[in-house]
């Protein structure tokens, strides 16, 4: 039985969560609500005391979680799934309140949870038996030890729970810890663990991005899972080298869309625009290049401005399906795009070159008809809601084109010829190709990036081999 919604947790006080107990500290920060602008609850900032605590509570945790027959582990972190699901409403709310999405738009992560959890639930450890003459050779995947889960802000509890359940599954014990953007989900998702696993099995700091290093270079931490920028993750590679600590980096992409020119237009104009504008386009594998086929180049353009013009952005309580940028920094780095589009002449399709300005961190979505290759808006990640098109002719001109870039993320395909989608799909560079669909990660998949998008990957069952070491029995027949 996991426990009923009867648990004293409220949702106006957060803690990190240390050694199954509350933790909370002499620093403080707020996050903000970025529909309104305003800042939000208090929240600790964990200090290098906090992390070594975590730490040694994890690795003690760790001697007696990872011994839990597979099937009981299991049946724990199915308890902890029914247990979160009885907090879904509010998980929504406060997600609402720390990202800014709409409610429809944040129940997919709150509820869609609950697909990682069946996914990894139904999976077996994998093992291989390999016999010749002499001997039998038994490889199994056994638990690294404490793992440093590192996460980014715009999918705070998909993403912090997508590295918890396998790395748990396996045996691992986890510390999380949360943007300093988007603290308060992570923090109550994990507070609501306390009453389903002992102590140390499952915790959380949150605090300021100095907390990172502390992890990343800690002697005691046996991997770093880590989701955020190319440019973070090349420090948490570094610092995981003094300790040869296992890595895997999920980082930013470029992702490229190729449309043939068979598609059917007014069908596919508006999938285009969800893949680039979805979350406000703070989706690592959202489409970030567009390249339409010359022939229907401008018929899809118009389409696809026309369906621009029909998205409504607005806070969590309207029916937008776009919210706001989610930080005041992203915010302002989205507009260096927007500015440095209109400082070189190049066409906005639709959207306006200087963003308005307002309470929260709105911005329209925005189309950049066939800006240069070297732009800064080909050639760099913005993360918000601006994509630029381009026509193509030559099919190997446009493959190069696409994997001209030193992200390789995601990629995507259209075409009614499904064979030449596929054709040209499984040329382009990047950990996962979509054909005749925009991005859409799934628990099913190995997700990873080729390139500078990342090193190694997550879910689906080559996933939780990240959170396993190959431990390889050689027996020989006795002679
Ligand atoms: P970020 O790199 O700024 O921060 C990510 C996390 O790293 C935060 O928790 C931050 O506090 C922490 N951090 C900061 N400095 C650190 C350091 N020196 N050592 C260790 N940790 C440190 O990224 P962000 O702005 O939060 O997220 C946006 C980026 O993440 C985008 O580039 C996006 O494409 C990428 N992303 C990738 C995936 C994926 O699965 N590949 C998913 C979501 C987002």
């Amino acid at each position: 039985m996991s426990p009923s919604k009867v648990s004293a947790i409220t949702w106006d006080t957060f803690h990190n969560t240390v050694d199954g107990k509350p933790r909370g500290g002499k620093e403080k920060h707020r996050g903000v609500n970025p529909a309104t602008g305003e800042e939000l609850w208090e929240v600790p900032i964990a200090n290098q005391q906090d992390v070594d605590d975590a730490v040694v509570s994890a690795q003690k945790a760790f001697e007696t979680w990872s011994e839990v027959p597979f099937e009981k582990r299991k049946e724990t972190i199915k308890k902890f799934k029914d247990h979160y699901m009885n907090y879904v409403d509010e998980m929504t709310d406060l997600l609402c309140a720390e990202t800014g999405k709409p409610r429809q738009v944040a129940e997919m992560e709150t509820k869609g949870v609950a697909g990682f959890f069946d996914y990894h639930l139904a999976l077996s450890l994998p093992e291989d038996r390999e016999e010749d003459d002499e001997k039998v050779m038994l490889t199994r995947y056994t638990p690294l030890g404490v793992v440093g889960a590192i996460c980014p802000w715009n999918f705070p509890i998909i993403l912090s729970l997508g590295k918890a359940i396998p790395a748990l599954l396996t045996g691992n014990t986890v510390i999380i810890k949360p943007s300093p953007f988007t603290p308060y989900t992570t923090l109550k998702v994990v507070e609501l663990a306390q009453e389903i696993f002992a102590p140390g099995v499952i915790q959380a700091v949150g605090g300021s991005d100095k907390l990172g290093p502390m992890l990343t270079t800690h002697a005691d931490i046996a991997k770093i899972s880590f989701t955020g920028s190319i440019a973070t993750g090349k420090k948490v590679m570094a610092a995981a080298a003094g300790t040869l600590k296992r890595v895997t980096l999920e980082l930013g992409g470029n992702d490229a869309s190729i449309v043939l020119p068979d598609v059917d237009v007014k069908k596919v104009a508006p999938e285009l625009v969800m893949g680039a504008f979805q979350n406000s386009g703070q989706v690592c594998v959202a489409t970030k290049r567009i390249y339409i086929h010359q022939d229907i180049y401008d018929e899809m353009l118009k389409e696809m401005v026309a369906f621009v013009k029909t998205i409504k952005t607005g806070a969590p309580g309207s029916n937008a399906l776009l919210g706001p940028v989610q930080n005041k920094m992203q915010y302002e780095k989205v507009q260096t795009f927007f500015k440095d589009s209109k400082d070189k002449g190049y066409k906005f399709a639709v959207g306006e070159p200087d963003v308005a300005q307002g309470k929260g961190f709105y911005i329209q979505p925005t189309i950049i008809d066939n800006p240069p290759n070297d732009s800064r808006i080909i050639t760099e990640e913005p993360f918000g809601p601006i994509v630029p098109t381009q026509p193509w002719t030559d099919e190997e001109e446009v493959i190069r084109r696409a994997n001209n870039t030193n992200a390789g993320l995601g990629a995507c395909v259209w075409g009614k010829d499904v064979e030449r989608a596929e054709r040209i799909g499984k040329r382009l560079q990047a950990g996962s190709v979509f054909v005749n669909s925009w991005e859409k990660p799934t628990p099913q998949a190995v997700f990873g990036g080729h390139k500078e998008s990342g090193i190694g990957g997550e879910w689906g069952k080559e996933g939780i081999k990240a959170y396993c070491n190959a431990h390889v029995l050689h027996t020989y027949k006795s002679k």
